[in-house]
């Protein structure tokens, strides 16, 4: 397989394919993010050549018996049939319709029991197919789609320079419930900056409570070194929030969420874990989140903050 740098894959595509159609971000610009920076470029396709060719040696696994044979031997568990793809890199859906289209029928081509195919994609991805486009896409098996939206505070947004407003966050996912392409929100806490979390988290809400993501899944800003955001902070213009007033945030995120949606701190980036279904789950998680807050101490989640070397 064809593996360029860090993989990054959220936790419950842990099960999926991971196919590298592309490697970094068009983007590259967000203030806080260190993701791409071991790649030597901004953004590169993969050759349809090298996806043609993971596909064929990932058919292999699935399918020769001495490939099944061997891996028992070697006490792996039984391989399952594929069923969900998941296409690498920060924003493979920034493709043009018709690659992201060729995409797809490579991989019935080779691995027809492949039923959806997700990827990251940022919200100026989805502005740039057309609904007809986007109609295709879902025909062709993109679905579950995973926006890091970060949040709906429009001046966090600006600040932190993920171009694009809370306004464009609801239009473009409301044409994605108008394609029926699923999508699952990553919410960034701490982004508002300190003494803004709270206000931050009920702009989001009201953005989420106008769509209809799968999931809403929170994960903290941790500032490294080498991120702008960390020279923005030495410049002393902008200041990162306390772990307690991040809780606070999440607490206040959940309290305002009025939609159906599944709600989880999943990643690393997280002290503590957890995941509901919402409404059912709200008073167990708020709960449980008022015991970190009444009950941690600032100090020891600083220290699991700062000792945390790799999201
Ligand atoms: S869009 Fe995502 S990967 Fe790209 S710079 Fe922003 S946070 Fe990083």
């Amino acid at each position: 397989m064809h593996y360029t740098g860090t993989i990054w894959r959220p936790p419950y595509e842990a099960s999926s394919l991971l196919l590298e159609v592309t490697a970094g971000c068009t983007h590259h610009s967000c203030k806080f993010c260190t993701l791409y920076h071991d790649l030597p470029f901004k953004f590169r396709l993969s050759p349809l050549k090298d996806i043609e060719s993971d596909l064929q040696e990932a058919q292999l696994w699935s399918t020769d018996p001495i490939s099944k044979l061997t891996a028992r031997l070697q006490g792996m568990p039984k391989a399952q049939r594929i069923r969900r793809v998941f296409l690498v890199g920060a924003n493979p859906f920034v493709l043009k319709h018709e690659r992201l289209m060729k995409i797809a029928g490579l991989v019935q081509q080779y691995i027809p029991s492949v039923k959806t195919i997700g990827c990251f994609a940022r919200i100026t991805d989805i502005a740039l197919k057309s609904d007809e486009e986007l109609a295709a896409l879902h025909q062709a098996g993109y679905d579950g789609l995973t926006i890091g939206i970060e949040t709906g505070d429009d001046s966090a947004l600006r600040f932190m320079n993920k171009g694009y407003s809370a306004a464009d966050i609801a239009t473009q996912c409301q044409r994605l419930d108008q394609a029926s392409i699923q999508y699952n929100f990553f919410y960034l806490v701490g982004i508002s900056g300190a003494g803004c979390g709270e206000a931050g988290a009920k702009a989001t809400a009201d953005v989420c409570n106008q769509l209809h993501p799968r999931l809403i899944g929170v994960n903290m800003l941790t500032v490294y070194p080498e991120s702008e955001l960390h020279q923005e902070m030495q410049r002393g213009n902008w200041k990162e929030e306390g772990e307690i007033e991040k809780y606070k945030e999440i607490r206040t995120l959940l309290e305002h969420l009025e939609i159906p949606v599944s709600f989880a701190a999943l990643g690393a980036s997280n002290a503590f874990q957890f995941q509901g279904a919402l409404p059912k789950d709200k008073k167990v998680l708020a709960a449980a989140l008022d015991r970190i807050i009444e009950t941690v101490q600032e100090d020891e989640l600083r220290m699991y903050r700062t000792t945390l070397r790799h999201l």
